[in-house]
């Protein structure tokens, strides 16, 4: 317990950090902004941004380029906020799924895939998720609240930092560190849009992974599509789609009554994709629910027009999952239906299962220790 004069510090501890200003929550031009105020050179905008974004500096005190007395200067106006380790599990296929706390007391999970030179990051865009799809794990927590831009984007900040580069090496001389980024962990990214747009520009912007390296997954808010298309760096786009009727995708995915099919994919055929590039059409596959020939033969017809690919994932089962994970081999004639069918279709392979990381398995456990 600490003593009067502990809680004295502490709670002069507590008010500072109230009221500086984190700089990790500022845009450049904020940034710049802050710097002018204190009357410091332009220069030093550009070192802070390279110390935060590039070099995961957790205080002003790292930055070892601020000499000592600026550093104490600008620590009594300004702080930078770093997401908590609370818990580290490795899978046995090396996938890794970091649990994170935030300054509120709340936490979310994000999850490393190593593959080949790719090292990629999935990320969480809200804690919980309130779109209810009913083969996902994270639905049943509901939503608890959006992730603020610098929540998000320090999500790869920190993952950076845990990680010992080079793992694996980078096949195009980079420095080591996540090279792909997927909003595919915790909550809708589209749900969350004002936050998550930012944070996409600090992400390619800030901490330089390029756009065509970064992919925003979305269940369906087809109205969406075309405002993110106008307002982010234009990243990949990758559908939730999971099902080939109307009936079926009510059922699984609520959004779907709101943005039917039809609608969704009317969103998609409009959203501007680089040359050869292709949206992604992930598809989870559920035991007798949409995993028919009848489902493959439908998905070619629905998705004729869109420059697509389709990512069959076989259903993650976790306890209490009302639905099951169809057979090895329906899978395999499922995705040769698709390739007779001229479609580019890869059967997913699940990674970090053993450790609840895979796809749609995500829900912020607590660690046990
Ligand atoms: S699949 Fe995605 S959108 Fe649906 S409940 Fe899970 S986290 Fe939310």
């Amino acid at each position: 317990m600490p003593g009067d004069t502990g809680y004295a510090a502490l709670s002069e501890k507590l008010s500072l950090i109230m009221s500086a200003i984190n700089l990790k929550s500022l845009s450049k031009k904020e940034l710049e902004s802050f710097v002018k105020e204190q009357g410091l050179p332009v220069f030093r905008t550009k070192q802070l941004l390279h110390w935060i974004y590039e070099r995961y500096a957790r205080s002003l005190h790292e930055i070892t380029e601020l000499s000592k007395d600026l550093q104490e200067k600008l620590s009594e106006k300004a702080y930078i906020s770093n997401l908590e380790l609370l818990n580290r599990q490795t899978s046995r296929d090396g996938t890794e799924k970091f649990l994170f706390g935030l300054e509120d007391g709340e936490s979310i999970e994000s999850v490393l895939i190593p593959d080949d030179e790719r090292l990629t990051l999935c990320i969480s865009s809200q804690v919980g998720c309130a779109m209810g799809c009913r083969f996902c794990l994270t639905g049943t927590m509901g939503l608890r609240r959006n992730l603020l831009p610098y929540e998000i984007a320090d999500q790869i900040i920190s993952a950076n930092r845990l990680i010992h580069p080079p793992i694996p090496p980078l096949a195009r001389g980079g420095k080591g560190g996540v090279t792909n980024i997927v909003f595919m962990g915790m909550g809708e990214p589209l749900a969350n849009f004002d936050n998550v747009v930012k944070a996409l520009w600090t992400i390619t912007q800030m901490i330089k992974i390029s756009r065509t390296r970064t992919t925003l997954s979305t269940s369906g808010l087809a109205p969406k599509i075309p405002e993110l298309a106008a307002k982010a760096p234009l990243v990949n786009l990758a559908i939730s789609l999971n099902a080939t009727t109307d009936e079926v995708r009510d059922y699984i995915m609520p959004v779907n009554k709101t943005f039917p099919i039809k609608k969704l994919l009317d969103a998609c055929r409009k959203y501007p994709l680089a040359a050869r590039g292709k949206i992604t059409f992930e598809y989870v596959m559920l035991k007798g629910v949409n995993d028919s020939d009848e489902d493959a033969y439908k998905l070619i017809k629905l998705l004729r027009g869109i420059p697509s690919k389709v990512n069959l994932i076989p259903f993650n089962p976790y306890e209490g999952s009302e639905f099951r994970r169809p057979e090895d081999g329906r899978v395999l004639e499922f995705q040769g239906i698709l390739t007779k069918g001229h479609m580019t279709a890869l059967i997913r392979k699940s990674k970090g299962q053993d450790i609840l990381a895979a796809c749609g398995q995500l829900k912020a456990s607590k660690p046990v220790f």
